[in-house]
């Protein structure tokens, strides 16, 4: 089985210019002693918008891994597919999130739940598992609901799964089960069922997301209870632990944290968690390195500048267009974003400090920052201008992109 390594960081690269400048970040964490495991991730939908090929994210990763020598493990991601999706990334990709969010709470035939329920009566009543809270208490009848809500997602994980196997062979990919986009969050007795019925289902997962309790807004900080989160996240842990024991699952097995990037309050609870249990971590952070080049772009003035302030001009004036794909995913204040009209009085610093997430700094928009988030596509439109801007200013932006990742992300998660 080709084996995900025990922490792995998935970075998205929209405009597949970043790739070197990303693994910079890699190589400064191993530089103090900590090997981190590259993900390129890119979603089919943001292929869709960007107008890209799957297999531009493996070329562009490749060429870094060359030019900067990385000796380590690194890996394709094909973040967010399902069945009908998977195809082009079939031959590029050796990591398949496989997302079944959609099936969650499709109904299964009755007789399949209590298939399920005979097959594992050992889910049924008190369940103690060393490192939890608490027991778990479940009645046979909450077990059904659970089942039913789940079975047919994790289902079609199996279909999913079964169909790259047959492609590809089950050796040579890493799957991950991704339910995270979906209303819910998914409690850790939930995540037990739904780790059984896989492994039912025979899928050799390595990383699981589930949907964790509070906000996972897209580039900004969590928003919720940061005590549940831990509980959950120290349960999530412990369940995982018990699964593989209990299911045969593979024992690398761990969690995955979806739109994890500039979750900057959660990073030293799951640096506990970690250092306590010595479990993996799988975090996803996707897109933000492209705001990164806005950034870069802002810092640099002159025509970076110039377009960094259309593209802000523009998502203002189709900001509920922009956003309605997004809408579970941001908060936006519109009360708190400033005209076109400001905007472009700013200097290039002034509109970087606003896009560049540093809490607490005095000019910090997180709305500014959200908004140019999920208008990427407009970057896209811009096309060759753009592309060259980030080549012409090819030093200031990678000097972002790697500062980002490395000392606002991997410093505090993995070395405190
Ligand atoms: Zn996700």
């Amino acid at each position: 089985m080709l084996t995900l390594e025990r922490f792995s960081f998935g970075v998205g690269d929209r405009f597949a210019h970043q790739a070197k400048a990303q693994l910079q970040a890699f190589q400064k964490l191993e530089a103090e002693g900590v090997v981190v495991a590259p993900v390129w991730n890119k979603s089919n939908r943001e292929h869709t918008f960007v107008g890209s090929e799957p297999q531009s994210v493996f070329d562009a990763a490749q060429a870094a891994i060359s030019a900067k020598g990385w000796k380590h493990g690194w890996h394709v991601d094909a973040d967010h597919i399902r069945l009908e999706t998977v195809e082009r990334f079939l031959t590029c990709s050796d990591f398949f999130t496989l997302d079944v969010a959609d099936s969650i709470g499709q109904p299964p035939a009755p007789a399949e739940v209590e298939a399920f329920i005979a097959r594992h009566p050992e889910l049924v009543g008190t369940i103690t598992i060393a490192g939890v809270s608490e027991p778990f208490t479940t009645t046979r009848k909450e077990v059904e609901t659970v089942v039913s809500k789940y079975l047919l997602a994790v289902k079609e994980a199996g279909n999913i799964y079964r169909h790259i196997s047959a492609k590809k062979g089950e050796a040579n990919f890493i799957a991950e089960v991704s339910m995270d986009e979906t209303d819910a969050p998914q409690t850790p007795s939930e995540l037990l069922i739904i780790l059984a019925a896989l492994a039912d289902e025979k899928v050799r997962v390595q990383t699981i997301a589930p949907k964790f309790t509070g906000r996972f807004n897209k580039g900004v900080d969590y928003v919720g209870d940061l005590a549940q989160f831990e509980r959950e996240f120290n349960d999530d842990l412990a369940v995982i632990a018990h699964a593989v024991q209990q299911y045969g699952l593979p024992a690398n097995l761990k969690l995955s944290v979806h739109s994890g990037s500039d979750k900057f309050s959660l990073y030293p609870i799951i640096r506990r968690a970690l250092a306590r249990t010595g479990a993996g971590l799988h975090l996803k952070t996707a897109g933000t390195t492209w705001l990164e080049e806005l950034v870069g772009l802002s810092e640099a003035g002159g025509d970076g500048l110039v377009l960094t302030k259309e593209i802000y001009a523009y998502a203002l004036a189709h900001v509920d267009e922009l956003c309605a794909p997004y809408a579970s995913v941001i908060d936006i204040d519109h009360s708190k974003l400033p005209s076109a009209e400001v905007v472009n009085q700013w200097s290039g610093p002034e509109l970087a400090n606003a896009i560049r997430h540093i809490p607490g700094h005095p000019g910090f928009n997180s709305n500014v920052r959200q908004l140019l988030h999920v208008s990427f596509k407009l970057a896209a439109k811009a096309g060759a201008r753009y592309l060259d801007l980030l080549k012409s200013n090819e030093e200031i932006v990678a000097k972002q992109v790697t500062e980002n990742i490395f000392e606002r992300h991997m410093r505090p998660l993995f070395l405190g």
